[in-house]
Protein backbone atom coordinates (compact mmCIF):
# COMPACT_ATOMS: atom_id res chain seq x y z
CA UNK A 1 0.00 0.00 0.00
CA UNK A 2 1.18 3.59 -1.05
CA UNK A 3 2.12 5.40 2.54
CA UNK A 4 -1.64 7.94 2.82
CA UNK A 5 -1.85 11.56 4.07
CA UNK A 6 -2.57 11.13 8.35
CA UNK A 7 -5.85 11.25 9.09
CA UNK A 8 -7.07 14.81 9.88
CA UNK A 9 -7.75 14.32 13.43
CA UNK A 10 -4.12 13.74 13.71
CA UNK A 11 -2.65 16.40 11.65
CA UNK A 12 -2.09 20.23 13.44
CA UNK A 13 -4.41 22.85 12.95
CA UNK A 14 -3.46 23.63 9.83
CA UNK A 15 -4.17 27.64 10.51
CA UNK A 16 -0.73 27.68 12.88
CA UNK A 17 1.88 25.62 10.50
CA UNK A 18 0.71 27.88 8.13
CA UNK A 19 1.39 30.77 10.15
CA UNK A 20 4.74 29.46 11.42
CA UNK A 21 6.05 28.80 7.85
CA UNK A 22 5.09 31.17 6.30
CA UNK A 23 6.50 33.86 9.02
CA UNK A 24 10.20 32.18 10.09
CA UNK A 25 11.74 34.65 12.84
CA UNK A 26 13.89 36.96 10.06
CA UNK A 27 15.92 39.61 11.38
CA UNK A 28 15.98 42.98 10.09
CA UNK A 29 19.42 43.77 7.81
CA UNK A 30 21.13 46.51 6.29
CA UNK A 31 20.04 46.69 2.82
CA UNK A 32 23.29 47.80 1.98
CA UNK A 33 25.87 45.08 4.03
CA UNK A 34 23.19 42.49 5.05
CA UNK A 35 24.53 42.75 8.50
CA UNK A 36 21.53 42.80 11.24
CA UNK A 37 20.68 45.66 13.05
CA UNK A 38 18.32 45.81 16.11
CA UNK A 39 14.82 46.02 14.94
CA UNK A 40 13.36 48.77 17.09
CA UNK A 41 16.23 50.76 16.71
CA UNK A 42 18.74 51.27 13.43
CA UNK A 43 19.23 54.26 10.90
CA UNK A 44 17.88 54.82 7.49
CA UNK A 45 19.01 56.43 4.12
CA UNK A 46 16.93 57.63 1.76
CA UNK A 47 17.31 56.42 -1.43
CA UNK A 48 17.28 59.28 -4.24
CA UNK A 49 16.82 57.54 -7.04
CA UNK A 50 13.96 55.39 -6.20
CA UNK A 51 12.18 57.68 -3.28
CA UNK A 52 12.23 54.71 -0.87
CA UNK A 53 13.70 54.64 2.54
CA UNK A 54 16.51 51.84 3.16
CA UNK A 55 17.21 49.92 6.52
CA UNK A 56 21.15 50.57 7.24
CA UNK A 57 23.47 49.88 9.81
CA UNK A 58 25.47 52.31 11.57
CA UNK A 59 28.52 51.67 9.76
CA UNK A 60 26.68 52.21 6.52
CA UNK A 61 24.44 55.16 8.04
CA UNK A 62 28.39 56.65 8.90
CA UNK A 63 29.79 55.77 5.65
CA UNK A 64 26.75 57.63 4.00
CA UNK A 65 27.14 61.45 5.85
CA UNK A 66 30.38 61.58 4.33
CA UNK A 67 30.31 64.18 0.78
CA UNK A 68 30.16 62.47 -2.29
CA UNK A 69 29.79 58.72 -1.04
CA UNK A 70 27.56 56.55 -3.88
CA UNK A 71 27.85 59.66 -6.22
CA UNK A 72 24.63 60.95 -3.41
CA UNK A 73 22.51 58.69 -4.74
CA UNK A 74 21.66 57.38 -0.62
CA UNK A 75 21.56 60.08 2.27
CA UNK A 76 21.51 59.50 5.33
CA UNK A 77 18.53 60.73 7.83
CA UNK A 78 19.98 62.82 10.42
CA UNK A 79 19.34 61.61 14.32
CA UNK A 80 18.12 65.14 15.13
CA UNK A 81 15.48 66.70 16.64
CA UNK A 82 15.00 70.27 16.99
CA UNK A 83 12.74 72.71 18.04
CA UNK A 84 12.69 76.47 17.92
CA UNK A 85 10.67 78.10 21.27
CA UNK A 86 11.02 81.77 19.99
CA UNK A 87 8.61 81.02 17.12
CA UNK A 88 4.80 79.84 17.18
CA UNK A 89 2.75 79.22 14.08
CA UNK A 90 -0.72 80.84 14.52
CA UNK A 91 -4.02 80.13 13.08
CA UNK A 92 -3.81 81.94 10.06
CA UNK A 93 -0.55 79.73 8.95
CA UNK A 94 -2.34 76.80 9.47
CA UNK A 95 -5.37 78.45 7.28
CA UNK A 96 -2.65 78.57 4.30
CA UNK A 97 -1.33 75.52 4.31
CA UNK A 98 -4.83 73.94 3.97
CA UNK A 99 -4.47 70.65 6.02
CA UNK A 100 -7.09 68.99 6.49
CA UNK A 101 -6.14 67.10 10.10
CA UNK A 102 -4.59 68.18 12.75
CA UNK A 103 -1.02 67.07 12.05
CA UNK A 104 1.33 67.66 8.73
CA UNK A 105 4.78 66.68 8.26
CA UNK A 106 6.24 69.55 5.17
CA UNK A 107 9.39 68.82 3.50
CA UNK A 108 11.54 69.61 0.55
CA UNK A 109 12.10 67.27 -2.23
CA UNK A 110 14.97 67.99 -3.62
CA UNK A 111 15.27 65.93 -7.00
CA UNK A 112 12.13 67.27 -7.84
CA UNK A 113 12.70 70.66 -6.50
CA UNK A 114 9.24 70.31 -5.10
CA UNK A 115 8.08 71.41 -1.16
CA UNK A 116 5.41 68.76 -0.25
CA UNK A 117 3.00 68.39 2.97
CA UNK A 118 2.61 65.12 3.94
CA UNK A 119 -0.61 63.68 6.26
CA UNK A 120 -1.92 60.72 7.99
CA UNK A 121 -5.29 59.61 6.80
CA UNK A 122 -7.09 56.22 6.42
CA UNK A 123 -5.89 55.91 3.52
CA UNK A 124 -2.31 55.94 4.77
CA UNK A 125 0.40 58.82 3.37
CA UNK A 126 -1.82 61.63 1.60
CA UNK A 127 1.01 63.93 -0.40
CA UNK A 128 0.23 67.60 -1.66
CA UNK A 129 2.32 69.78 -3.19
CA UNK A 130 2.86 73.32 -1.60
CA UNK A 131 3.05 76.37 -3.36
CA UNK A 132 6.69 78.22 -2.83
CA UNK A 133 4.74 81.14 -1.77
CA UNK A 134 2.52 79.61 0.88
CA UNK A 135 6.17 78.35 2.19
CA UNK A 136 8.01 81.27 2.06
CA UNK A 137 4.56 83.07 3.85
CA UNK A 138 4.28 80.44 6.30
CA UNK A 139 7.78 79.56 7.55
CA UNK A 140 9.94 82.07 5.55
CA UNK A 141 11.38 83.33 9.06
CA UNK A 142 11.48 80.18 10.98
CA UNK A 143 14.94 79.48 11.77
CA UNK A 144 13.97 75.56 11.17
CA UNK A 145 12.48 76.01 7.81
CA UNK A 146 16.27 77.25 7.30
CA UNK A 147 18.22 74.26 8.73
CA UNK A 148 15.73 72.18 6.95
CA UNK A 149 17.64 69.30 5.07
CA UNK A 150 16.21 68.20 2.09
CA UNK A 151 14.62 64.53 1.86
CA UNK A 152 16.00 63.64 4.63
CA UNK A 153 14.25 66.18 7.36
CA UNK A 154 10.76 67.01 7.61
CA UNK A 155 9.01 70.19 9.56
CA UNK A 156 6.25 68.42 11.68
CA UNK A 157 3.48 70.77 12.39
CA UNK A 158 0.90 70.11 14.78
CA UNK A 159 -1.93 71.84 15.88
CA UNK A 160 -4.29 71.51 19.49
CA UNK A 161 -6.74 74.40 20.54
CA UNK A 162 -5.47 76.28 18.39
CA UNK A 163 -1.92 76.52 19.08
CA UNK A 164 0.47 75.17 16.36
CA UNK A 165 4.08 73.22 17.48
CA UNK A 166 6.68 72.95 14.81
CA UNK A 167 9.61 70.24 14.91
CA UNK A 168 12.61 69.82 12.59
CA UNK A 169 12.46 65.74 12.69
CA UNK A 170 14.05 62.77 11.40
CA UNK A 171 11.77 62.25 7.80
CA UNK A 172 11.80 58.28 8.65
CA UNK A 173 9.80 58.52 11.57
CA UNK A 174 7.25 60.82 9.80
CA UNK A 175 6.52 57.22 7.02
CA UNK A 176 6.62 55.19 10.38
CA UNK A 177 3.52 57.81 12.11
CA UNK A 178 1.61 57.83 8.65
CA UNK A 179 2.11 53.79 8.92
CA UNK A 180 0.84 53.52 11.89
CA UNK A 181 -1.77 55.74 12.03
CA UNK A 182 -3.25 54.17 8.70
CA UNK A 183 -3.40 50.41 11.00
CA UNK A 184 -5.24 52.46 13.94
CA UNK A 185 -7.48 54.88 11.87
CA UNK A 186 -11.03 54.78 12.60
CA UNK A 187 -13.80 56.91 11.70
CA UNK A 188 -13.70 60.56 10.58
CA UNK A 189 -11.21 61.31 13.27
CA UNK A 190 -9.09 58.79 13.71
CA UNK A 191 -10.80 57.18 17.02
CA UNK A 192 -9.09 57.11 20.34
CA UNK A 193 -6.29 54.21 19.71
CA UNK A 194 -4.97 56.56 16.81
CA UNK A 195 -4.99 59.77 18.93
CA UNK A 196 -3.39 57.76 22.32
CA UNK A 197 -0.34 56.58 19.82
CA UNK A 198 -0.51 60.47 18.07
CA UNK A 199 -0.13 61.59 21.29
CA UNK A 200 2.44 58.92 22.99
CA UNK A 201 4.63 59.82 19.33
CA UNK A 202 4.68 63.37 20.25
CA UNK A 203 5.68 62.74 23.98
CA UNK A 204 8.83 61.18 22.46
CA UNK A 205 9.58 63.99 19.79
CA UNK A 206 9.29 66.54 22.78
CA UNK A 207 11.33 64.59 24.69
CA UNK A 208 14.24 64.43 22.30
CA UNK A 209 14.04 67.68 20.70
CA UNK A 210 16.44 70.27 21.82
CA UNK A 211 15.73 74.06 20.83
CA UNK A 212 17.31 75.23 17.99
CA UNK A 213 20.09 78.11 19.84
CA UNK A 214 21.60 74.89 21.77
CA UNK A 215 21.84 73.08 18.57
CA UNK A 216 23.33 75.54 16.92
CA UNK A 217 26.07 76.86 19.15
CA UNK A 218 29.54 75.53 18.27
ZN1 LIG B 1 25.48 48.19 6.57
ZN1 LIG C 1 14.31 50.07 8.98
Amino acid sequence: MSASPAPARHARPSGLRRFLSERPPRPERCELCAVAVAEADHRHLVDTEKRALVCACAACALLMEQPGAAAGRFRTVPARYLTDPGHRLDESAWEALQIPVGVAFLFRNAALDRLVALYPSPAGATESELEPATWTDVLGGSRLAELLEPDVEALLLRRTDGRCECHLVPIDICYELVGRMRLLWQGFDGGSEARAALDAFFVDVARRARPVDEAVRP
